[in-house]
């Protein structure tokens, strides 16, 4: 099987926050998972550069936009790799291929016999302050919440995408793959925006410069989705390798606020242009804190590098994918950060470790014998649900799966109660067997994890003198190898003092 997951290219002139963290990790766990299924994988993610406000500030510190550009991308470089995110390539949109791609995209619609781009007169509420249209939503008592002015009603000529075309294609995309959009309810969203009837769209803006010429005007450049939506092809084109018709189409990770460009204009403006329309799209809601988006207009940032320095990336990524259903919105705080931490993390999965280790040292030097007894989880029950749900993009129960199998295990502990057998010489087959369960079925886990924990299931499996392979086919019974010099492990999740808030 072929996967090719993408984020959203996320705007650089704000800094990382956990809304992107959270897009980011989800794909990360999905990503890792269908490679460890064996599929051919290829994740991106990366930034969208031309944004208005990327001209502006520029401007205002004397740099051209593409040096300020340059001096801020490194933040967002940095966000995926401190969450140890496996994408394959990082897009900029100010990459020469990039542009390149998005001229010739467009220039396949121009040119597809069917007027699907044409040009009309675009009017709005235009900021001088921010040269650049500002639609109602983003005006706060009528003016600009940048340069608190108000804006000036101005009309340009524009080229526009005749999207009003594309409603009965859209509809039937919609009919003969019911799991085109996933949930349902956001397809739904989606289909009943495309039944209200669709308006054409402007595709370029004449007041602009930053951006990506238009080809055959290049006197206005491509307006933000003709440009970044196009990423996600661009990328496989000039990205490394030759991925275009080996990973085309994608599968695109989004939140819900971006749903009707990439489910209604995106799989458009693809097939005005003759590419296949994506895979399929997975949409999901906002963490919220205290009752609130999170953003940074709204004051109420966690900064997911912080997290990451106190709790380690692998805490902070188990957290956004077991905390809030995903694809639903859900509360967040931080202390439930600490109580997960606590309780799941350090206790639920590092103690047991410990444990195990610990009585394999003490009442066998350390040696694990392939002594099977009746197995303490169902492996591979765990393995068929974990693809079930991955299948659907739900992180949330595939995880909880997971965590159904560690507090099994837990509970096998006690009710075997080890240190008891290790007190009758005759029993000691009984005890074999018991951690050899244990471990085994710890073996099991840390695989089923590695997705979510890639930090954490390597050291557990060679804290049972395990190889490192997170091959999904080894979540089953006696997957464990015997094994010797077995030592106490060291705590997975050490003691965290809760930071405050800043
Ligand atoms: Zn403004």
């Amino acid at each position: 099987m072929r996967f090719y997951l993408t984020t959203p290219i996320y705007y650089v002139n704000s800094t990382p926050h956990i809304g992107h963290a959270y897009t980011t990790i989800a794909a990360d766990i999905l990503a890792r998972h269908h490679r460890q299924r064996g599929d051919d994988t290829f994740f991106l993610t990366g930034v969208d550069e031309h944004a208005d406000k990327v001209a502006r500030v520029a401007a205002e510190q004397g740099l051209t936009p593409q040096q300020y550009a340059d001096a801020i991308v490194g933040a967002w470089q940095e966000l995926p790799r401190r969450l140890n995110a496996t994408n394959d390539f990082f897009i900029r949109t100010s990459d020469d291929g990039h542009k390149r791609f998005v001229q010739a995209f467009l220039q396949r619609i121009y040119d597809n016999g069917r007027d699907d781009i044409y040009p009309d007169v675009y009017a709005g509420w235009y900021c001088v302050g921010c040269e650049a249209f500002k639609t109602e939503d983003e005006l706060v008592d009528g003016k600009c919440p940048d340069h608190g002015i108000e804006p000036e009603w101005l009309e340009e000529r524009n080229w526009f995408f005749r999207l009003s075309a594309y409603q009965d294609a859209l509809l039937r995309l919609y009919d003969e793959r019911p799991d085109f959009v996933l949930p349902h309810f956001r397809a739904n969203e989606a289909r009943s925006f495309i039944e209200g009837g669709l308006r054409d769209f402007s595709i370029s803006r004449a007041t602009q410069t930053w951006g990506v010429p238009i080809p055959w005007d290049p006197d206005q450049v491509a307006y933000v989705w003709a440009d970044a939506l196009v990423n996600y092809l661009s990328a496989l084109a000039y990205g490394p390798g030759e991925n275009l018709d080996r990973f085309w189409p994608a599968t695109h990770l989004l939140a819900k606020d971006i749903l009707r460009f990439h489910c209604v204009y995106w799989p458009a403006m693809l097939l005005a242009a003759g590419y296949e329309p994506p895979q399929q799209l997975f949409v999901h809601g906002y963490l919220i804190i205290d009752q609130q988006k999170i953003s940074k207009s709204l004051g109420n940032v966690i900064d997911p590098l912080d997290l990451i320095d106190v709790y380690g990336a692998d805490a902070v990524r188990f957290w956004c994918a077991r905390q809030v259903s995903f694809g639903q919105d859900g509360n967040v705080t931080l202390d439930s950060f600490q109580e997960r931490y606590d309780r799941e993390l350090a206790n639920d999965l590092g103690n047991l470790l410990s444990r195990t280790t610990a009585m394999i040292a003490r009442y066998r030097d350390g040696t694990l014998a392939k002594a099977s007894g009746p197995g303490a989880i169902d492996a591979e029950r765990l393995r068929t649900a974990l693809v079930g749900h991955l299948d659907r993009f739900d992180i949330t129960a595939a995880l909880e799966e997971i965590w159904q199998a560690v507090r099994r295990l837990n509970q096998h502990v006690e009710a075997s109660a080890p240190w008891e057998l290790a007190k009758d010489e005759s029993k000691a087959g009984e005890l074999d067997a018991v951690l050899y369960d244990l471990a085994d079925g710890l073996v099991a886990i840390a695989v089923a994890v590695s997705p979510y924990l890639p930090e954490t299931a390597p050291r557990i499996l060679e804290a049972l003198g395990q190889p490192v392979d997170l091959s999904l086919e080894r979540v089953r019974a006696e997957t464990a190898d015997a094994a010797e010099g077995i030592e106490p492990a060291a705590p997975l999740f050490p003691r965290v003092e809760e930071p405050t808030p800043a």
